[in-house]
C-alpha cells in the first residue's frame, strides 16, 4: 500500500466483521484539523482525539456511498468483537458496522436512541443494539425521561407507509440523513422504519402533516400547478369557499412539499 503523508509505517490491525483484518496508519496532529475541519471517528462518531488511525481499505469500500475518509480512534480500531454489557446482561453483544449486510436497515441505539451510522454492538437473538459511545459507559441509562418531558411518542404510523415508525435522533456529524418526504437533512428527532431494506425516515414535523387539508380556494380557482401533483381534489358539498386536497397513496414527495408550503 502506498504510504501517504501523515501516516505511520507501522500498521495496526482492525477487524469489524464486515471486512478482513485491515492494516491502519497512524494519523498525525495536522490531519485532525480544528473547528469546521474537525475529523470524526467512523466507529463511535465522536471527534478524533488521542491516538487515531485511518483505514484505506474501509475508505475504498465506502467511497461509492459518499465516504470522504475513514478514521478510527485507536480504541475504536481495537474494539472487542464480543462484549458483555449491563444494558443487556442476558446475552453477549457482537460488533458490527451499520453497513453490514446482516444489519441492512436503519438502526438506532436502544439506550440513547441515536440513529447509528458507525459501529454497533448487537444481540442478534433479541435485536438489542448499543452504539459504541453507550457501550463505553458500562452503565445502564435510558432516554425515556427525555421523551416524557418532550411528550414525544416512541412509535407512530404514517398514512403513506405501511410499516410502523419508531423514534430516533439524527445527530451524526459525518453523514447526512435526509427526510423521505421533504428531502431536507434531519437533525434531531426523526421517525424511521425498522424493516429490513426500508429506509423510510421522516422529520417529526413531516410525520404530522395531515393527509387531508382544506384550502381556501374555489373549485374553479385552484392554481393550475396543483393539477400536476398527485392530490385528489374534492369539492366540499355546500361549501364553495374551500377545496379539499387529499394526498393520494402512494404519495409522491413533491405533493407533500406543496402541502408543507400551504401549511406554513
Ligand atoms: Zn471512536
Ligand atoms: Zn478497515
Ligand atoms: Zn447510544
Ligand atoms: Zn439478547
Ligand atoms: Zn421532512
Ligand atoms: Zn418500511
Amino acid at each position: 500500500m502506498e504510504q501517504n503523508e501523515g501516516t505511520n509505517i507501522q500498521p495496526i490491525n482492525h477487524n469489524h466483521r464486515m471486512y478482513e483484518v485491515h492494516p491502519m496508519y497512524e494519523v498525525t496532529k495536522v490531519l485532525k484539523g480544528k473547528g469546521k475541519g474537525k475529523k470524526y471517528c467512523n466507529g463511535c462518531r465522536l471527534v478524533l482525539s488521542g491516538p487515531s488511525y485511518r483505514c484505506e481499505i474501509c475508505f475504498d469500500l465506502l467511497k461509492s456511498a459518499g465516504q470522504k475518509e475513514f478514521y478510527l480512534h485507536k480504541r475504536c480500531a481495537n474494539l472487542a468483537n464480543k462484549i458483555q454489557h449491563p444494558s443487556h446482561s442476558v446475552h453477549p453483544l457482537n460488533l458490527y458496522t451499520s453497513h453490514h449486510p446482516q444489519i441492512g436497515r436503519t438502526i438506532s441505539c436502544d439506550d440513547c436512541r441515536d440513529i447509528c451510522l458507525g459501529f454497533i454492538y448487537l444481540c442478534e437473538q433479541c435485536d438489542f443494539k448499543l452504539d459504541v459511545k453507550c457501550a463505553a459507559l458500562r452503565t445502564h441509562k435510558t432516554a425515556v425521561s427525555q421523551e416524557k418531558e418532550m411528550a414525544r411518542v416512541t412509535e407512530s404510523q404514517h398514512f403513506n407507509h405501511h410499516h410502523k415508525l419508531v423514534l430516533g435522533y439524527c445527530n451524526d456529524p459525518i453523514d447526512e440523513t435526509k427526510c423521505t418526504i421533504c428531502e431536507l437533512p434531519i437533525i434531531g428527532p426523526a421517525y424511521f422504519c425498522r424493516e429490513y431494506n426500508c429506509d423510510y425516515i421522516l422529520h417529526e414535523s413531516c410525520l404530522r402533516l395531515p393527509q387531508k387539508i382544506e384550502v381556501p380556494f374555489q373549485w374553479n380557482e385552484v392554481p393550475f400547478q396543483w393539477n400536476e401533483v398527485p392530490f385528489q381534489m374534492h369539492q366540499i358539498p355546500f361549501h364553495r369557499e374551500h377545496v379539499l386536497l387529499v394526498a393520494s397513496s402512494p404519495m409522491k414527495i413533491q405533493s407533500h412539499s406543496v402541502m408543507l408550503a400551504l401549511l406554513r
